[in-house]
């Protein structure tokens, strides 16, 4: 694989960062997902605007321009052939020198990664046909999850708790409501309505989830932004989760109860064609 290394394109081997860059020491970094199909990049602009607020909240400086972020993504499509499949993009603070907790010097350089991971027929995971089931986790995060940052061991340990009890994620729960999954928005289907939790500092503003309730209201389909709780996406007729690399995934099981029957509802399936077909006709 090319992948890219502040400013240079190299063999994933020879992209080497330092032991003292503070996305290793401080998990001070933040990252972007981008779906590729068909060699063409899915909702380009969403993921940097989020990356710019991303790296503004946390005063991170040496964004680059939309031209260079693009520059960027189309090398690493031609130069690693890509056509189904991901790239993956992490700015982290720089390397610090010694270990201190107060950020570097203003001016300190970021360091900036990007590359790609094929997953050819990504638009036809069997997934989506059956359905996945989900287990509930307390929520354990810290509270500023609207930053997308790299500090992903929670949600690692809930993705290994899901995969210890036979299921294939997991949904966080504070309060007594869901925030969202392990790493996706989360939503019921409830008498034709799609219910999902409104923004804020507790769920990440996916991108996703942005485009999909455009197309959901474009399509005339009636949406109530709120939190629901686990007995009552137990109760409903449909849930689904989004995210930039699943799209639209049906969800058939929460917490060992099955939804429309442990089948893939028509509202999730019919979500998951019109995200696919205007995201296609987005893509650039
Ligand atoms: N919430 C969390 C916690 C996530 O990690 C993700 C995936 N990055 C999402 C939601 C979905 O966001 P997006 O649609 O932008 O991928």
């Amino acid at each position: 694989r090319t992948v890219y290394l502040n400013g240079e394109y190299l063999p994933e081997e020879e992209a080497k960062v330092s032991i003292f860059d503070r996305g290793f020491v401080m998990g001070d970094a933040v990252y972007e997902v981008t779906s590729v199909l068909e060699g063409k990049i899915l909702e380009f602009e969403g993921h940097l605007a989020r990356l710019a607020r991303s790296m503004a909240e946390l005063q991170m400086t040496g964004n680059l321009s939309r031209e260079e972020w693009l520059e960027i993504h189309r090398q690493l499509i031609a130069r690693n052939n890509l056509v189904d499949g991901m790239i993956y993009l992490q700015v982290s603070r720089g390397n610090a020198g010694d270990r201190d907790f107060h950020f570097p010097p203003a001016g300190t350089p970021p360091t900036i990664v990007l590359y790609t991971q094929s997953k050819p027929g990504l638009a036809e995971d069997p997934k989506a046909k059956t359905g996945i089931k989900v287990v509930s986790i307390p929520d354990l995060r810290w509270h500023r999850r609207d930053i997308k940052t790299v500090q992903l061991l929670y949600p690692s340990m809930a993705k290994m708790a899901a995969e210890a009890a036979g299921k294939h994620d997991a949904w966080f729960v504070e309060d007594g409501f869901v925030t969202e999954g392990s790493s996706n928005n989360t939503y019921i289907v409830k008498g034709g309505k799609i219910i999902t939790r409104e923004l804020s500092n507790d769920i990440l503003h996916g991108i996703t989830r942005a485009s999909l309730l455009k197309y959901a209201a474009e399509a005339q389909m009636e949406i109530e932004e709120r939190p629901f709780t686990i007995a009552e996406a137990q109760a409903a007729d449909e849930a689904f989760f989004t995210s930039a690399s699943a799209f639209v995934m049906p969800v058939v099981e929460v917490d060992g109860v099955a939804l429309n029957g442990g089948a893939v509802g028509p509202v999730a399936k019919r979500l998951r064609e019109i995200y696919l077909e205007e995201g296609r006709k987005a893509a650039i």
